[in-house]
Protein backbone atom coordinates (compact mmCIF):
# COMPACT_ATOMS: atom_id res chain seq x y z
CA UNK A 1 0.00 0.00 0.00
CA UNK A 2 1.10 3.31 -0.40
CA UNK A 3 2.25 4.94 2.70
CA UNK A 4 3.51 8.52 4.01
CA UNK A 5 6.25 8.55 6.12
CA UNK A 6 7.69 11.42 8.71
CA UNK A 7 11.19 10.49 7.11
CA UNK A 8 13.11 13.89 8.97
CA UNK A 9 10.69 16.49 10.70
CA UNK A 10 12.23 20.10 9.97
CA UNK A 11 10.55 22.68 7.38
CA UNK A 12 7.62 21.97 4.60
CA UNK A 13 10.52 23.36 2.33
CA UNK A 14 12.22 20.33 3.28
CA UNK A 15 10.05 18.02 2.36
CA UNK A 16 9.88 16.07 5.39
CA UNK A 17 7.97 13.46 4.38
CA UNK A 18 8.32 10.70 1.72
CA UNK A 19 6.11 8.50 0.38
CA UNK A 20 6.87 4.34 0.39
CA UNK A 21 5.08 1.42 -0.51
CA UNK A 22 4.64 -0.86 2.44
CA UNK A 23 2.35 -4.32 3.24
CA UNK A 24 -1.58 -3.43 5.01
CA UNK A 25 -0.90 -3.15 8.71
CA UNK A 26 -1.72 -6.25 10.35
CA UNK A 27 -4.81 -5.20 12.80
CA UNK A 28 -4.28 -6.75 16.60
CA UNK A 29 -6.67 -8.10 18.78
CA UNK A 30 -9.75 -5.35 19.22
CA UNK A 31 -8.76 -3.44 16.00
CA UNK A 32 -10.66 -3.16 12.84
CA UNK A 33 -8.50 -2.77 9.47
CA UNK A 34 -9.56 0.10 7.61
CA UNK A 35 -9.62 1.65 3.71
CA UNK A 36 -8.66 4.92 3.76
CA UNK A 37 -11.22 7.11 1.95
CA UNK A 38 -10.09 10.50 2.80
CA UNK A 39 -7.63 12.20 5.55
CA UNK A 40 -7.95 15.73 6.56
CA UNK A 41 -5.01 17.87 7.62
CA UNK A 42 -4.80 19.24 11.04
CA UNK A 43 -2.09 21.65 12.15
CA UNK A 44 -1.23 19.29 15.07
CA UNK A 45 -0.05 17.17 11.27
CA UNK A 46 2.16 20.36 10.71
CA UNK A 47 3.61 20.50 14.28
CA UNK A 48 5.18 16.81 13.68
CA UNK A 49 5.89 16.72 10.86
CA UNK A 50 7.65 20.45 11.42
CA UNK A 51 9.26 19.37 14.61
CA UNK A 52 7.20 21.54 16.88
CA UNK A 53 5.94 17.98 19.05
CA UNK A 54 8.49 15.44 20.31
CA UNK A 55 8.73 12.24 18.57
CA UNK A 56 6.39 9.24 20.00
CA UNK A 57 7.11 6.78 17.25
CA UNK A 58 10.34 7.11 14.55
CA UNK A 59 8.85 7.70 10.78
CA UNK A 60 5.34 7.78 11.91
CA UNK A 61 2.45 7.95 9.25
CA UNK A 62 0.35 11.61 9.96
CA UNK A 63 -2.96 12.08 9.72
CA UNK A 64 -6.25 11.79 12.81
CA UNK A 65 -9.02 12.83 10.58
CA UNK A 66 -9.60 9.85 8.68
CA UNK A 67 -12.35 8.42 7.69
CA UNK A 68 -12.43 5.19 5.84
CA UNK A 69 -14.31 1.62 5.20
CA UNK A 70 -14.44 -1.03 7.71
CA UNK A 71 -12.33 -4.19 5.75
CA UNK A 72 -11.37 -6.21 8.16
CA UNK A 73 -14.56 -6.15 10.86
CA UNK A 74 -14.63 -6.39 14.88
CA UNK A 75 -17.81 -6.98 17.19
CA UNK A 76 -19.70 -3.67 16.74
CA UNK A 77 -18.59 -2.54 12.97
CA UNK A 78 -19.31 -4.62 9.91
CA UNK A 79 -17.25 -4.61 6.69
CA UNK A 80 -18.50 -1.85 4.28
CA UNK A 81 -19.56 0.28 7.16
CA UNK A 82 -17.75 3.68 6.87
CA UNK A 83 -16.28 5.04 10.57
CA UNK A 84 -14.25 7.43 11.67
CA UNK A 85 -10.82 7.51 13.07
CA UNK A 86 -9.58 10.68 15.68
CA UNK A 87 -6.96 11.71 17.36
CA UNK A 88 -7.39 10.06 20.56
CA UNK A 89 -6.65 6.19 20.24
CA UNK A 90 -6.45 5.17 23.32
CA UNK A 91 -6.58 5.82 27.22
CA UNK A 92 -6.35 3.73 30.34
CA UNK A 93 -10.34 3.48 31.45
CA UNK A 94 -9.30 3.37 35.26
CA UNK A 95 -7.96 7.13 35.96
CA UNK A 96 -10.77 9.98 37.54
CA UNK A 97 -10.35 11.20 34.17
CA UNK A 98 -11.95 8.46 31.72
CA UNK A 99 -14.04 7.20 34.29
CA UNK A 100 -15.37 11.18 34.55
CA UNK A 101 -16.04 11.17 31.49
CA UNK A 102 -12.97 13.46 30.42
CA UNK A 103 -10.47 10.46 29.22
CA UNK A 104 -8.91 13.12 26.31
CA UNK A 105 -7.54 14.22 29.70
CA UNK A 106 -5.74 10.85 30.60
CA UNK A 107 -2.15 10.91 31.57
CA UNK A 108 -1.57 7.51 30.15
CA UNK A 109 -3.56 8.63 26.38
CA UNK A 110 -1.96 7.94 23.06
CA UNK A 111 -2.80 9.49 19.11
CA UNK A 112 -3.37 8.82 16.10
CA UNK A 113 -0.52 9.85 13.91
CA UNK A 114 1.63 10.39 16.81
CA UNK A 115 2.14 7.05 18.77
CA UNK A 116 0.86 4.60 16.13
CA UNK A 117 0.91 5.31 12.24
CA UNK A 118 -2.20 7.26 11.30
CA UNK A 119 -4.15 8.07 7.91
CA UNK A 120 -1.71 9.34 5.36
CA UNK A 121 -1.71 5.55 3.92
CA UNK A 122 -4.02 3.58 2.06
CA UNK A 123 -4.41 1.57 5.06
CA UNK A 124 -4.88 2.10 8.98
CA UNK A 125 -5.71 0.03 12.02
CA UNK A 126 -7.90 1.62 14.87
CA UNK A 127 -8.91 0.10 18.37
CA UNK A 128 -12.55 -0.69 17.98
CA UNK A 129 -13.77 1.49 21.12
CA UNK A 130 -12.18 4.58 19.12
CA UNK A 131 -13.38 4.11 15.83
CA UNK A 132 -16.30 6.39 15.21
CA UNK A 133 -19.51 5.45 13.14
CA UNK A 134 -19.92 8.05 10.62
CA UNK A 135 -23.40 8.61 7.92
CA UNK A 136 -23.46 7.76 4.46
CA UNK A 137 -25.19 11.12 3.13
CA UNK A 138 -22.26 13.33 3.47
CA UNK A 139 -18.98 13.29 1.35
CA UNK A 140 -15.59 11.54 2.63
CA UNK A 141 -13.78 15.28 2.17
CA UNK A 142 -17.11 16.82 3.87
CA UNK A 143 -16.63 13.97 7.26
CA UNK A 144 -12.42 14.69 7.54
CA UNK A 145 -12.04 17.78 9.36
CA UNK A 146 -15.22 16.79 11.67
CA UNK A 147 -12.65 14.11 13.07
CA UNK A 148 -10.62 16.70 14.95
CA UNK A 149 -11.43 20.19 14.52
CA UNK A 150 -15.13 19.37 14.54
CA UNK A 151 -15.01 17.48 17.89
CA UNK A 152 -12.86 20.06 19.45
CA UNK A 153 -15.74 22.92 18.42
CA UNK A 154 -18.54 20.81 19.61
CA UNK A 155 -16.95 19.72 22.74
CA UNK A 156 -15.85 23.84 23.14
CA UNK A 157 -19.80 24.35 22.16
CA UNK A 158 -21.49 21.52 24.74
CA UNK A 159 -18.80 22.95 27.83
CA UNK A 160 -20.45 26.73 26.93
CA UNK A 161 -23.68 25.83 28.08
CA UNK A 162 -25.17 28.22 25.46
CA UNK A 163 -29.37 28.47 26.07
CA UNK A 164 -31.71 28.44 23.18
CA UNK A 165 -31.51 31.37 20.93
CA UNK A 166 -28.38 32.60 22.87
CA UNK A 167 -25.33 34.67 22.34
CA UNK A 168 -22.15 32.76 21.24
CA UNK A 169 -18.59 34.41 21.51
CA UNK A 170 -15.94 33.13 19.76
CA UNK A 171 -12.49 34.49 19.76
CA UNK A 172 -10.25 33.15 17.22
CA UNK A 173 -11.49 31.98 13.87
CA UNK A 174 -9.96 28.71 12.75
CA UNK A 175 -10.78 25.25 11.97
CA UNK A 176 -12.42 24.44 15.04
CA UNK A 177 -14.59 27.75 15.70
CA UNK A 178 -15.97 28.30 12.02
CA UNK A 179 -17.37 24.42 12.07
CA UNK A 180 -18.65 24.78 16.10
CA UNK A 181 -19.91 28.07 14.54
CA UNK A 182 -22.42 26.27 12.53
CA UNK A 183 -23.56 23.58 14.47
CA UNK A 184 -24.74 26.94 17.35
CA UNK A 185 -26.21 28.97 14.21
CA UNK A 186 -27.92 25.72 13.18
CA UNK A 187 -29.19 25.76 16.88
CA UNK A 188 -30.57 29.02 16.20
CA UNK A 189 -27.65 31.06 18.54
CA UNK A 190 -26.85 34.45 17.50
CA UNK A 191 -23.21 34.03 16.91
CA UNK A 192 -20.53 36.86 17.55
CA UNK A 193 -16.66 36.45 16.04
CA UNK A 194 -13.46 38.26 17.13
CA UNK A 195 -10.38 37.74 15.06
CA UNK A 196 -7.85 39.51 13.75
CA UNK A 197 -6.83 38.03 10.90
CA UNK A 198 -7.94 39.33 7.62
CA UNK A 199 -8.60 35.88 5.92
CA UNK A 200 -10.46 34.32 8.82
CA UNK A 201 -12.91 37.75 8.70
CA UNK A 202 -13.30 36.90 5.51
CA UNK A 203 -14.19 33.40 5.95
CA UNK A 204 -16.63 34.65 8.88
CA UNK A 205 -18.56 36.61 6.23
CA UNK A 206 -18.82 33.53 4.17
CA UNK A 207 -20.36 31.44 6.87
CA UNK A 208 -22.51 34.21 7.82
CA UNK A 209 -23.94 34.51 4.23
CA UNK A 210 -24.15 30.39 3.81
CA UNK A 211 -26.38 30.64 7.32
CA UNK A 212 -28.80 33.10 6.24
CA UNK A 213 -29.49 31.24 2.74
CA UNK A 214 -30.43 28.24 4.84
CA UNK A 215 -32.90 30.76 6.43
CA UNK A 216 -30.65 30.63 10.05
ZN1 LIG B 1 -6.05 17.55 14.99
ZN1 LIG C 1 -7.27 7.18 32.06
Amino acid sequence: MRVWRVQKPGPLTHRPLRLTDEPRPEPVDGELLVRVLACGVCRTDLHLVEGDLPVHREHVTPGHEVVGEVVEPGEAFRRGDKVGIPWLRGTCYHCRFCRGGHENLCPKSHYTGWDVDGGYADYATVPEPYALPLPNNYSDVELAPLLCAGIIGFAALKRAELPAGGRLGIYGFGASAHLAAQVALAQGATVHVLTRSAKARALVRVRGRLARCLGR
